[in-house]
C-alpha cells in the first residue's frame, strides 16, 4: 500500500510522539529501578501507589489522563508542572520525547518506510533510555540491551523471510555479534592494560554484540573509529560538565550505531 509522503510524514510525527512518551517511561522506570514491563507488587510497593498500569505523577501518584500524556505539548501547556500536586516534572522528559521525534524523522528521511527502518525507530526509544541511564548510573541495563539485539535479529529475519537475503549471508551478519564483541574485550583487556584501570564495562562489550548483529562484519572499522571519535568529543564535554575522570562509554556506541543506520553503514559515506 503507497501513501502519499505526507501522510507518511504524518504517520512517522504520530509514532515518533508515541515512542518519544514510552522512551521517558522506560527512562524514568530504569532510573528508579522500577520494572516497565509488568509492574509488580513490589514496585507499586515502592512508588506507594495503587497497583495500576497506567502512568501516573511520580510525586503525588494521581493517574495521568489523556491531556496531561500528550507528548511534549502537554509539558508546555502544564509548564512543567504536575496538574494535581504541582510537582516540578524534570525538562528531561520534554527533551527525550523531541530527541525521539526527531531521530525517528531523521531515519524516515533517509530509508523511507521499510520493516527495517520501523525497526530501528521501535529500537529509538530504548536507546535513549540507553543513553541516559549510562550517564547518570554508569551502567547499561541488560534488558535493554537485549531488546535492541533482539530487533536487531528480527531484522536478519525479515531480511531472509521477505528480502530474498541468503541464509548464508544471513548466517554471517548474525555471527558478526561474535566478531564484534570479541573485538571489544580484546581492546578492553588491553586498554585496560596499559591505563591499568577498567576501561571497558561488559554491557559495552554487549552493546558491541549488538551493533554486530544490526551493522554486519564489514561495518565493525566505522563502528571502531566513529566510537572511538564520538567517545572523545563525549567524554570531552561530560569532563567539563561533570568535572569527572570516569565517563560512560554506551552513549558514544549508541550514537555511532545510530549514525552509521543513518549512512547505511557505509564508513565513506559518513566522511563524504
Ligand atoms: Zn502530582
Amino acid at each position: 500500500m503507497d501513501l502519499p509522503f505526507y501522510l507518511d510524514c504524518a504517520l512517522v510525527v504520530m509514532l515518533g510522539l508515541c515512542l518519544g512518551s514510552f522512551a521517558t517511561a522506560v527512562t524514568y522506570r530504569e532510573l528508579n529501578d522500577l520494572s516497565w514491563i509488568m509492574p509488580s507488587a513490589k514496585d507499586h510497593a515502592k512508588e506507594q501507589a495503587v497497583p495500576t498500569y497506567r502512568s501516573a505523577c511520580p510525586s503525588c501518584h494521581h493517574t495521568l489522563s489523556f491531556l496531561d500524556l500528550f507528548p511534549v505539548f502537554s509539558w508546555l501547556f502544564l509548564r512543567g508542572r504536575c496538574r494535581y500536586c504541582q510537582a516540578k516534572i524534570g525538562v528531561m522528559y520534554p527533551l527525550i520525547e523531541v530527541l525521539c521525534l526527531c531521530a525517528c524523522l531523521a531515519l524516515f528521511f533517509v530509508h523511507g518506510l521499510s520493516i527495517t527502518s520501523l525497526l530501528m525507530m521501535v529500537s529509538v526509544p530504548f536507546l535513549i533510555a540507553l543513553c541516559v541511564v549510562d550517564f547518570k548510573r554508569m551502567i547499561l541495563p541488560n534488558l535493554l540491551v537485549a531488546i535492541v539485539g533482539g530487533l536487531g535479529a528480527l531484522v536478519i529475519g525479515c531480511d531472509v523471510f521477505f528480502g530474498g537475503v541468503a541464509a548464508m549471508e544471513a548466517l554471517l551478519r548474525a555471527l558478526s555479534a561474535i566478531l564484534y564483541a570479541g573485538f571489544a574485550l580484546l581492546m578492553g583487556v588491553s586498554v585496560s592494560f596499559v591505563l591499568k584501570k577498567d576501561a571497558l564495562g561488559m554491557g559495552d562489550v554487549k552493546f558491541f554484540a549488538v551493533a554486530g548483529l544490526w551493522l554486519g562484519g564489514a561495518a565493525l572499522p566505522a563502528f571502531c573509529i566513529l566510537s572511538g571519535l564520538s567517545g572523545i568529543v563525549l567524554g570531552g564535554v561530560w569532563q567539563r560538565i561533570t568535572g569527572s575522570q570516569l565517563f560512560p562509554f554506551g552513549p558514544a556506541l549508541i550514537l555511532s550505531l545510530y549514525i552509521l543506520w543513518l549512512f547505511d553503514g557505509s564508513f565513506l559515506t559518513v566522511f563524504m
